[in-house]
């Protein structure tokens, strides 16, 4: 298992894969032990990393999974066997925003797909998570650029960071839920309905 993974590692760094740092992943994985999470729903697989990391010390965890590009989600299918976590990981093909989950509750939701689009997953995938259960966000310094503008050379990514402080914005003014920003790898967030205040390790 750990040879696999250096190899995703490895993989990633060659091919450009935005994998989730370590000690994100750290965070998470606190949390979910903590919080005794057991469904959870990614958007954005890449290449299976975070959902592997996230599944593999957890056999009561269940993750569903969602990747829009081809070569990527292929990737991930590999892995996750390669891994042996196949029954653990469900990995669906298609864009997130027209994804139909009905039936489906998640303990927790881990946004990590096109940074330009976090207020809709946000508004789509809320309403599939239970009473109790977060939002987790990722990249919200964007590579440390959300906080260094001046560094900033491409309208492009000028753009994605506008996006990522409208969605910080959005999250702070937003009355359903409460959100806690955490200075961990590339930025993460965690949101949790304004009525439950019974979450573990976010305080
Ligand atoms: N969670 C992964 C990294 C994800 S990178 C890890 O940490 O290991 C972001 C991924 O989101 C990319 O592979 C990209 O193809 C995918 N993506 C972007 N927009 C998407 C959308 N609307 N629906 C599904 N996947 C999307
Ligand atoms: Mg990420």
């Amino acid at each position: 298992m750990n040879e696999l993974i250096k190899d995703m590692e490895r993989y990633a760094e060659a091919n450009n894969v935005p994998i989730i740092e370590s000690d994100s992943i750290e965070f998470i994985n606190k949390y979910i032990e903590l919080n005794n999470t057991k469904k959870i729903l990614e958007i954005g697989t890449a290449i299976g990393y975070s959902a592997i990391m996230m599944a593999k010390d957890h056999p009561d965890v269940e993750i569903v999974t969602i990747e829009k590009d081809e070569k990527r989600y292929r990737e991930a299918i590999k892995n996750i066997k390669n891994c042996g976590l196949e029954n653990q990981i469900e990995v669906v093909y298609n864009d997130a925003l027209e994804t139909n989950l009905s039936g489906y509750k998640f303990d927790m939701i881990f946004i990590d797909a096109a940074k330009g689009q976090y207020v809709k997953y946000f508004d789509k995938f809320k309403f599939y998570l239970n009473e109790n259960g977060v939002i987790i966000s990722d990249n919200l310094k964007f590579h440390g650029l959300v906080e260094n503008k001046d560094m900033i050379e491409s309208k492009n990514v000028q753009g994605i960071v506008n996006k990522i402080e409208q969605y910080i914005d959005y999250l702070n003014e937003n009355d359903e839920f409460i959100t806690k920003f955490f200075d961990v790898g590339d930025g993460l967030s965690v949101s949790y309905r304004s009525n439950n205040a019974n979450i573990e390790g976010i305080n």
